[in-house]
C-alpha cells in the first residue's frame, strides 16, 4: 500500500525529498533526449555544450516538478495537513500528506496549486525566451522548459482521477453532492475514461506511423489506468474499515502447538486440522509463532529432523497487535511487513496475554463483503 520511498535528496520546508529508482532512468532518457535535440538544432555548438545544457535543461525540469509538488505542499500545510514526503517517480511527482482534506474546497484549492505552479513557471521561462534568442544557450533551454512546463500543467488539468484535475473534478463533484465516495468513483471512471483514449489513441499514432509518440501516449495511458483503478480500490478499502478495529475481525481461537514436536508432526497437525498457524509454547511458556509459510522454507526431507522451535518465528520477532488497533493501519503493516497473520495481545494488571488471532484473509473478508455490499451510509 505504501510504496518505498526510495532515495532521500533534500528537505525543503521540512518535507523530505525522495527519488524513486525509475527517476534515474528518466534522468538519463530526458537528458539524452535533450542533448540530441540541441545537437540537431544548434550543430555549430560543441559536444561539450550540448551535454552541459542536456544535463542543465533536466536538472532545471527536476526542479520544476518539485517545486509543483511543494506547491500542493504549501496549501496542504495551510490546512493544518501534514506533508509526509515528496517522492519523484517516472511520470512526475507525487506529495504524500497524512490524510485526505476533510472539506471539498480544501482538495479543490490544494489540487489547483500544483498545475498553477507549473503555469506560473512556463510563463517565467516563456519571458526568457523573449529576451534571450533561441541561437542562444538560454534561450534553447528556456524555450525547452516553458513547453514542458506548459504541457505539464495541461496534462495534470485532465479530468481524471489520480490526476490533479481528477482531483479538482472529484471537489467540484464532493462539494455538489455531499458525498465523498461518489465523488471518488465518478472521478475515478473519468480517469479510467480518459486512460483509455489515450491507450486507443496511442494504438492509432503508432499504426499511422508516429511509432514512438504512440507507444508513450499508450504507455501513460496505460500507467494511469492502473493508477486509477488503485486510487479507487484505496478508497474503497478506507472506507470500509473505517471505524474498524482488531477487536471487530480476530479470532478468539488461538491455536497452539508444542515447541518440542518434529516438523513432520507439525505438518500433520496442519493437514489434519486445517489451520495454518500456531502459537509455540514450550513448558507452557509462550516462545514464538509457526505457520504453513514457515513450514515450507524448510526442505521437506528435513521435517523429521527438525523441531517446531528451530523453524518458527521466535517470540521477539514476532509483529504483535492491540485489539484496539485500527484495521487499517493493522493490514498496512500485515502488508509492509510482508506476513499473513498477526497474534493480538490485551494488557491487563495481570500481565500481558494473547487474547485471539488476526489474519489478513480475515481484513480482507471483510473488505470483500464491503465491495459487495456497497456503502451503507455516505461517510462524508
Ligand atoms: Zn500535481
Amino acid at each position: 500500500m505504501m510504496p518505498r520511498p526510495g532515495l532521500k535528496i533534500t528537505t525543503i520546508l521540512g518535507i523530505p525529498i525522495y527519488v524513486d529508482t525509475s527517476w534515474v532512468f528518466v534522468f538519463a532518457l530526458i537528458t539524452y533526449t535533450i542533448g540530441e535535440q540541441f545537437a540537431q538544432m544548434h550543430p555549430q555548438w560543441t559536444d561539450t555544450q550540448h551535454w552541459t545544457l542536456g544535463i542543465l535543461t533536466s536538472l532545471l525540469f527536476f526542479s520544476s516538478v518539485i517545486f509543483h509538488e511543494l506547491a500542493h505542499s504549501v496549501v496542504a500545510q495551510h490546512y493544518k495537513i501534514r506533508v509526509i514526503s515528496i517522492t519523484l517517480f517516472l511520470f512526475g511527482g507525487l506529495a504524500r500528506i497524512e490524510r485526505d482534506p476533510s472539506k471539498a474546497h480544501q482538495e479543490f484549492n490544494i489540487a489547483i496549486a500544483g498545475p498553477l505552479a507549473s503555469g506560473f513557471l512556463a510563463g517565467g521561462f516563456f519571458a526568457i525566451t523573449l529576451l534571450f534568442p533561441y541561437s542562444q544557450m538560454t534561450g534553447a533551454l528556456a524555450k525547452w522548459l516553458w513547453q514542458t512546463n506548459a504541457a505539464l500543467a495541461v496534462f495534470n488539468l485532465l479530468p481524471g482521477f489520480p490526476l490533479d484535475g481528477g482531483r479538482i473534478f472529484r471537489a467540484v463533484v464532493w462539494g455538489a453532492t455531499k458525498n465523498f465516495a461518489k465523488a471518488t468513483r465518478i472521478a475515478g471512471a473519468s480517469g479510467k475514461l480518459i486512460a483509455y483514449v489515450m491507450i486507443l489513441g496511442g494504438a492509432w499514432l503508432v499504426f499511422h506511423g508516429f511509432i514512438q509518440q504512440g507507444l508513450w501516449t499508450a504507455f501513460i495511458g496505460w500507467f494511469l489506468l492502473n493508477a486509477a483503478q488503485e486510487s479507487v480500490a484505496q478508497v474503497a478499502i478506507r472506507e470500509t474499515l473505517a471505524g474498524l478495529s482488531a477487536a471487530d475481525v480476530m479470532s478468539h481461537e488461538v491455536p497452539t502447538v508444542d515447541g518440542h514436536i518434529t516438523l513432520e508432526e507439525y505438518g500433520a497437525e496442519v493437514l489434519r486440522t486445517g489451520r495454518r498457524f500456531h502459537l509455540v509454547l514450550t513448558d507452557d511458556r509462550l516462545v514464538g509463532l509457526m505457520n504453513v509459510h514457515m513450514l515450507n522454507s524448510v526442505p521437506r526431507e528435513e521435517w523429521a529432523h527438525n523441531s517446531v522451535q528451530a523453524a518458527m518465528i521466535p517470540r521477539e520477532k514476532i509483529l504483535w497487535a492491540s485489539p484496539e488497533e485500527p484495521l487499517l493501519r493493522l493490514l498496512e503493516r500485515l502488508l509492509a511487513a510482508d506476513v499473513n497473520q498477526m497474534p493480538v495481545v490485551s494488557g491487563t494488571e495481570n500481565g500481558t496475554h494473547v487474547v485471539g488471532m488476526v489474519t489478513r484473509d480475515s481484513i480482507l473478508r471483510v473488505v470483500q463483503t464491503g465491495a459487495e455490499l456497497g456503502p451503507l451510509t455516505p461517510s462524508r
